[in-house]
């Protein structure tokens, strides 16, 4: 089992006398626009394909035992409000629940956790990197310049939304879910989020995305999904090996 809320109570705590150091994984997603082909689930679909690469990874290490938690699947999404289905929740209420969790959870002994987290809105990634450095647990930050650079061009260039990378990683794991028909027919749409943000554009519109995308979706594989979700789970496996240290 590798679901956490899978276990019964016992053998949750049996977990902290086993000779494997539990580390915990916490998905975090948002419920947000993801142009006209990709689900609005993408970010969590993304956090909680990389948790399940990792646990298979590990599966039979001596050393660690890694368990993933539910998702969080609410965030600060503000970006994509003049669209439908997009659900923010505020600062705060992210903040206190990941301190709030993380609490409980090392309160039990439960110290090492990873958030592990694909949606990239600043105030979102902010309000991550706080909390977790409060609650003293692990945030793998991929939008990082030494953890960004391992990723795809298209990521890099900070055409990051709904593109060719993100629309990869669903094809992956959930192909269904992605309308292929109007996938094929969007034009490449470059747009640069990080310097957009840094000219005061505060949402998908103003940025010249007026579908919810950027980057080139067209161009996404199945082949691509699959590279990119190993390089992701490298990059947690790294981290967990860190945590459990
Ligand atoms: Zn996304």
């Amino acid at each position: 089992m590798t679901a956490f809320a899978d276990l019964t109570s016992p053998q949750v705590a049996d977990l902290l006398t086993g000779p494997r150091t539990p580390v915990l994984l916490l998905p975090v997603g948002a419920v947000e626009p993801h142009g006209p082909h990709a689900p609005l689930g993408t970010d969590e679909l993304i956090s909680a394909g990389m948790c399940a690469r990792a646990v298979d990874r590990l599966a039979d290490d001596p050393d660690v035992r890694v368990l993933v938690l539910p998702t969080l699947n609410y965030g600060v999404t503000r970006f994509g409000a003049a669209f439908s289905g997009a659900v923010s929740v505020s600062e705060s209420t992210l903040h206190s629940l990941v301190t709030d969790v993380c609490g409980s959870l090392g309160s039990q002994g439960f110290t090492r956790i990873v958030v592990v987290n694909n949606h990239f809105e600043p105030a979102h990634v902010a309000t991550l990197r706080k909390a977790t450095e409060e609650a003293g647990i692990a945030y793998l930050d991929l939008v990082r310049r030494r953890t960004a650079e391992r990723l795809t061009d298209e990521f890099r260039s900070g055409a990051c939304h709904a593109g060719r990378y993100e629309t990869s990683l669903v094809l992956a794991d959930r192909p269904e879910l992605v309308d292929t028909a109007t996938m094929t027919t969007l034009a490449p749409i470059d747009v640069n989020m990080a310097a957009a943000m840094a000219d005061g554009k505060a949402d998908f519109v103003a940025m010249g995305m007026d579908q919810a995308y950027c980057g080139s979706p067209a161009d996404a594989t199945v082949a691509e999904g699959q590279s990119t979700f190993d390089t992701l789970t490298d990059l947690l496996v790294e981290l967990i090996r860190e945590v459990a240290r």
